[in-house]
């Protein structure tokens, strides 16, 4: 493999780093490579093929305001819809001839005037700009669980799904009950023999309004663009509504009461049950999770929630703390992801040799979630604390791909080489974000959750209006950045 020189190196083929590329093809930027370490596109969407694999943002909202999909089947899209859509957003906007897959990148380094980035298999892409679009969600987060190397039986991630292990008449145990095991569970306790669910945080989980978009419905979307548009509209200002419960926890009450009435409708013979699966925080501290199956399938005489802490797993089984063996063929890790960590097994060296590892000891943080002081002209996409607990990641995403236009544009009209952020006002804005975030149902919700790190800081979640954080990305201010000639 050949070195190359660049414009824009991308990072990444998901919704991040297609949408950037999309925006940046559209504003006539075409020198652009998209660097994917997989095969094809899709990031989260490509990975995660697990029985069950839906979105839980509404359809409408969770894809590009510039490529509305009138198709969509369903309120909420599944997996394989969502990803060939993103693979027809790579066709609709002649993206292919950028996409180099294979090339994981291990390397960043500026050197006065680009980034070299280094991928996997040794060569070097030199670009002016990189936008670091990898998510957060891609690297599976697996227990160290005392033994798991001896199981005799089959044991895989819900990220991971292993296709070829057929579940027809097993005996699984499933660690985990997050927003994917929620989505799986209910698909395979139809087919296994027997299912263990192995419960550490029981979530709050309320129905989905997921259903069928009538055909008639979607020729109107097809024939009338407004229409689908105004749908979106209204979607987003439903999800933007949560956000002032979420700042001030007390009024989450009123969806609480609503979930509580869920479990009480549900569980009404199973009292056992219902104590399981009865949260204990504040609905909306961890995120808040939608089915219309999950509980249902709990309910079924093949199915047994384990409470207890899991100690060790043997050849045969899982151990629970209360000294039970819970005997298993298969295990399945809902375990989640190393959630922002994407950043951690890449060497980046910025200006002056900073490393950025050094720099994030204590944790990410960014400007506007986007820019970081001494790593000029990098721009990471989902960066810290633009997480949501309410609505589309894309909404976000596209915030993003605006600013960093708006850079690249304020480098050419100056000449300048590079823009770095100052470093005061990032620590200004960081120091504004977590004081938003006291007192949030994230922070002060009464749970433990992947939004708070190991020092208990919130360097995930956006804690405000998305319409807000756009406005703050609209155009580059001046003066929370420095210009390098
Ligand atoms: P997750 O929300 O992080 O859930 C992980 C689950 O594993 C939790 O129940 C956690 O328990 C449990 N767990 C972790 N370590 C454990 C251990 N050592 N022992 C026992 N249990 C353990 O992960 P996820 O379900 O994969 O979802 C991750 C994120 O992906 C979601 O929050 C969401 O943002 C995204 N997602 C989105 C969709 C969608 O529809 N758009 C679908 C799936 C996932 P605790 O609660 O006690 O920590």
């Amino acid at each position: 493999m050949t070195d190359q020189t660049v414009d824009v190196a991308i990072v990444g083929s998901g919704f991040a780093g297609l949408g950037a590329a999309v925006t940046l093809a559209e504003a006539g930027r075409t020198d652009v490579v998209i660097l994917e370490k997989g095969s094809s596109v899709g990031g989260t969407w490509r990975d995660n093929t697990y029985p069950g694999c839906a979105c839980d943002v509404q359809s409408h909202l969770y894809s590009f305001s510039f490529a509305p999909n009138p198709d969509w089947t369903r309120t909420f899209a599944r997996q394989p819809e969502i990803r060939a859509y993103l693979e027809s957003v790579v066709d609709r906007y002649d993206l292919r001839g950028k996409l180099r897959f294979g090339r994981e990148v291990t390397a960043m380094e500026w050197d006065g005037a680009r980034w070299a980035v280094t991928t996997a298999d040794g060569s070097v892409v030199h670009a002016r700009a990189v936008v670091w679009g990898t998510g957060p969600l891609h690297l599976p987060s697996t227990p160290e669980i005392e033994g798991v190397e001896e199981f005799r039986g089959t044991v895989f991630h819900s990220s991971r799904w292993d296709h070829d292990h057929d579940l027809r008449g097993r005996r699984v145990a499933v660690i985990g009950t997050g927003a994917s095991a929620i989505q799986f569970v209910p698909h395979i306790q139809r087919e296994v023999a027997s299912l263990t669910l192995f419960q550490r945080t029981a979530p709050w989980v309320l129905p989905k309004p997921d259903r069928p978009i009538p055909a008639l419905v979607r020729a109107l979307y097809r024939r009338i663009p407004l229409a689908q548009r105004i749908q979106r509209s209204l979607v987003y200002a439903r999800n933007e509504m949560l956000v002032g419960g979420f700042l001030k926890p007390a009024r989450m009450k009123v969806i609480e009461a609503f979930a509580r009435l869920h479990l009480d409708r549900t569980f009404a013979d199973r009292p056992d049950l219902k104590a399981k699966l009865t949260p204990d925080f504040t609905i909306g501290c961890k995120r808040i999770l939608m089915s219309n199956d999950y509980y249902s399938a709990l309910k079924q005489p093949n199915v047994d929630v384990v409470t207890d802490g899991i100690t060790r797993v043997t050849p045969t089984g899982v151990v629970t703390a209360d000294g039970v063996e819970h005997e298993v063929d298969t295990i399945i890790f809902g375990t989640g992801f190393r959630v922002g960590e994407s950043l951690r097994d890449v060497a980046v060296t910025g200006r002056d040799g900073v490393k950025l590892a050094d720099e994030w000891a204590d944790g990410p943080q960014a400007h506007l979630g986007t820019t970081v002081a001494g790593f000029p002209n990098l721009f990471l996409m989902i960066g810290p604390n633009t997480g949501l607990g309410h609505s589309s990641m894309v909404f976000m995403i596209e915030s993003q791909t605006r600013f960093i236009l708006d850079a690249l544009a304020l480098l050419d009209a100056h000449g300048a080489t590079a823009i770095d952020t100052r470093r005061d006002r990032q620590d200004a804005f960081n120091a504004e974000v977590q004081r938003r975030l006291q007192g949030s149902v994230w922070n002060s919700g009464g749970c433990k959750s992947w939004y708070l790190d190991a020092h208990g800081n919130n360097r995930t979640v956006w804690p405000g209006y998305t319409f807000d954080y756009r406005r703050r990305l609209r155009k580059v201010h001046r003066a929370d950045h420095e210009l390098v000639s």
